[in-house]
C-alpha cells in the first residue's frame, strides 16, 4: 500500500493526452530519480516473483512491447540474467518475423517479433508499463503462442488502470504494482 501512494504521487498525470478524456501516466517522471526509480524497480521484481514466480523457473525469457516495455524488461531480464526479446510494431524489425494482427479502438495494427527468437522450450514474462484494456498484452500473448510452441508464463506492467476491467479479459496472469480506479 506504501509503495502504491508513493507511485501515484510521484507519477505525473497529463490530462487530455494523447487524445481529449483520455489521462496519460508518465513512466518517464519515474525515471528521473535513480533513487526512486530503483524502488519502483524492486517493487515490480517482487510483484512479479510474487504473482508469477520464480524467475528462471516460471519464465526463461522476458519480452518487451514497444516502446516502454523496452525500458523496463532490459533491466530486469539483466537483474535476472535472462535474455530479453521485443515485440514490436509493423516494419521495425529487421529479418524474418513471425506477425499478428489485433483491433484497436480505432481500427487494426499488426506486432512482430524476430523469428527463431522463441521455441518450444521459451516461457515468455511479458513486460509492458501499463495496462488498460488488455488489448495490447493479448494481441502480444496471440503472437506469442504463434512461435513453435512457446509459452506465455505471466505479464507485468507497472501501472494498471482497475476501472478499464483488462485484467479479466487477459488470457494470461498479470503482476502490476500499482492499481489506479479509471
Ligand atoms: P491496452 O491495450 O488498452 O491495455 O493499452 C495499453 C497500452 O497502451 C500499453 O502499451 C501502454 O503503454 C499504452 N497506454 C495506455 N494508456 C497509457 C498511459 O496512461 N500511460 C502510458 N501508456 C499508456
Amino acid at each position: 500500500a506504501k509503495i502504491t501512494e508513493e507511485v501515484l504521487s510521484r507519477t505525473k498525470f497529463y490530462k487530455d493526452f494523447p487524445r481529449p478524456g483520455v489521462s496519460f501516466m508518465d513512466l518517464f517522471s519515474i525515471t528521473q530519480d535513480p533513487a526512486y526509480f530503483r524502488k519502483v524497480l524492486d517493487a515490480f521484481k517482487h510483484v512479479i516473483e510474487f504473482e508469477i514466480g520464480r524467475p528462471g523457473e516460471a519464465f526463461n525469457i522476458l519480452v518487451g512491447l514497444e516502446a516502454r516495455g523496452f525500458v523496463l524488461g532490459p533491466i530486469l531480464a539483466l537483474e535476472w540474467g535472462l535474455p530479453f526479446a521485443a515485440i514490436r510494431k509493423s516494419g521495425k524489425l529487421p529479418g524474418e518475423t513471425v506477425k499478428s494482427s489485433y483491433e484497436k479502438e480505432y481500427g487494426g495494427d499488426v506486432v512482430e517479433i524476430q523469428k527463431g527468437i522463441l521455441g518450444p522450450e521459451s516461457k515468455v514474462l511479458l513486460i509492458d508499463d501499463l495496462l488498460a484494456t488488455g488489448g495490447t498484452l493479448n494481441a502480444a500473448g496471440e503472437l506469442v503462442r504463434c512461435c513453435d510452441g512457446a509459452k506465455v508464463a505471466g505479464s507485468a506492467c507497472v501501472f494498471e488502470i482497475e476501472g478499464l476491467k483488462g485484467r479479466q479479459k487477459l488470457t494470461m496472469n498479470i503482476a502490476s504494482v500499482v492499481m489506479l480506479r479509471d
